[in-house]
């Protein structure tokens, strides 16, 4: 299948690790130009020279997006750069454990700015120019939306929240022919997950738990597969496809719990 994908611009927030980095090699990978965003230089520049040397067009821009001044800059610098945004991919975040008991009022709001904040002023700022392209929105959510978790009610909150407001700007941007979809892992490793796991008590034996209740093959699924269906909604052979929100997880958020 042609994703035509090739010479299109597309914005992926923390996309230099984990899954945004897997999202961000799938783009360039099928002819797509990638514009990383993260807070970590070093982490930024070592996977827009790992692109090019495979062939691949990106660039990056340095930045922790909690304020809508960083999100303002970030679709400035595509634009003066590219010209156009074809696409956005709103990934970045991090479950930062700011829970009821043991949070405060000033630390959930710090975690809605790192969290939420983002996604919609990078969506705001970029809009007039997804207009011109017909282009469109795939925003990373996650499971604990749904499941909850516990002791991480800002996390919580912003995933929530991203699930209806991609209801919600579906339905806004109707008019402009522009989608807005969410892809919504639950078990994937990666540097963020690999934190979270070490912060509990007996990690090993949690892991081996949790794998053990993923009923497709009893694995986590991998940051490619999340990239997979990430890439697909952002090209044209989804054309069709508006406000959803597609579990990519093997099952693990809605199966038979006695699988
Ligand atoms: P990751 O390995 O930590 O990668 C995320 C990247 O985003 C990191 O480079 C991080 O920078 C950057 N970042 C985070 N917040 C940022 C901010 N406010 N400004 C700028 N850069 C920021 O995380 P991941 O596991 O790939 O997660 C990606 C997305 O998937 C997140 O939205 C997460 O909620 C979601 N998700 C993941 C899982 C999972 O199992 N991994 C499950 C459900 C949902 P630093 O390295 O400096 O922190």
């Amino acid at each position: 299948m042609n994703l035509n994908l090739t010479n299109k611009v597309f914005i992926v927030t923390g996309g230099a690790k984990g899954i945004g980095a897997a999202i961000s090699k799938t783009i360039a990978g099928e002819g797509g130009i990638v514009v990383v965003v993260g807070r970590g230089k070093e982490d930024n520049l070592k996977i827009v020279d790992e692109i090019i040397r495979n062939g691949g067009k990106a660039s990056y821009v340095t930045a922790e997006l909690s304020t809508p001044e960083a999100c303002r800059e970030v679709i400035g610098f595509t634009i003066e750069k590219y010209g156009k945004i074809d696409g956005l991919v709103n990934n970045a975040g991090l479950n930062d454990g700011v829970g009821l008991e043991n949070g405060s009022p000033e630390r959930f709001f710090g975690s809605l700015h790192k969290n939420l904040s983002h996604y919609y002023n990078l969506a705001h700022y970029s809009l007039p120019h997804l207009k011109k392209t017909k282009g469109n929105i795939v925003n990373i959510g996650s499971k604990v939306a749904v499941t909850g978790q516990g002791n991480t009610s800002g996390y919580a909150a912003s995933k929530g929240a991203i699930n209806a407001l991609t209801r919600e700007w579906a339905v806004e941007l109707l008019p402009y022919s522009i989608r807005v979809n969410t892809v919504l892992p639950a078990e994937v490793w990666t540097p963020l997950y690999e934190n979270w796991i070490n912060s509990l008590p007996n990690p090993k034996e949690k892991l081996e738990q949790i794998i053990s209740k993923i009923p497709l093959e009893k694995r986590m699924t991998t940051a490619e597969e999340i990239a997979d269906m990430t890439v697909f909604l952002l090209s044209d052979r989804s054309s069709h496809t508006t406000g959803q929100i597609i579990f990519v997880d093997g099952g693990y958020t809605h199966l038979d719990r006695s699988l």
